[in-house]
């Protein structure tokens, strides 16, 4: 049989602040079983999984573990990569945020959007949650709505992707496709919010 149609998928990178837990390994079973569905179909599928290895979380996991940073990760993702192994779950590539060859794709892309005018400098403040690592919508001294955890505030300068600029390109996209996005609670979630990124404000 000729493999012609391909398939990406890809499960979240993970956080190497800690182990694995049911909810990870949830979302790994559910794209193996895909892979292999797609395969049985006939599809040519590459799926990726791997591991964050970047973040305050990570930085602190380690510093609490008495060992330096790189040593660190480099001894949870042997865990992450163990576990899946064991469970017989099969990605195509597995790939840590630390590795070169990811470095040098995320350079190429950040490069390619900046010369294209899509990337601009900014500052944001507000109280970011640690552990889900993202901003959340509450005053300074008011736990995490989404985990209960205290926030801390953050001000960060930082480097903004235009997304605004694709906001009417990519409103008509998911109009005309109406599939493209699923389940339809999340499409709606989408299109609702289109720029949901922290608002920052240009220098
Ligand atoms: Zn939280």
């Amino acid at each position: 049989m000729q493999l012609t149609k391909k398939y990406y998928l890809t499960t979240p990178i993970y956080y190497t602040n800690g182990l694995p837990h049911i909810g990870h390994t949830y979302s790994t079973i559910v794209c193996d079983a895909i892979r292999r569905y797609k395969r049985m179909l006939g599809y040519d599928v590459i799926l990726t999984t791997g591991t964050d290895e970047h973040g305050i979380n990570v930085e602190r996991s380690a510093q609490k573990a008495g060992i330096p940073e790189s040593e660190f990760v480099a001894k949870m993702a042997a865990e992450w990569k163990a576990l899946w192994d064991e469970l017989g779950l099969q990605g195509d590539e597995f790939i840590r945020t630390t590795e070169v060859r990811h470095a040098r794709t995320v350079q190429w892309l950040f490069k390619l959007c900046r010369e294209n005018g899509y990337i601009y400098p900014g500052h944001y403040t507000g109280q970011y949650c640690i552990y889900d690592n993202a901003y959340v919508d509450v005053k300074p001294g008011e736990p995490c709505p989404e985990c209960g955890r205290p926030t801390e505030t953050v001000t960060e300068d930082n480097y903004f992707f235009k997304l605004s600029a694709f906001q009417n390109v990519l409103l008509d996209f998911y109009k005309k496709n109406p599939d493209f996005i699923q389940p339809e609670a999340r499409r709606n979630e989408v299109v609702a919010q289109p720029d949901v990124a922290p608002a920052a404000e240009s220098k």
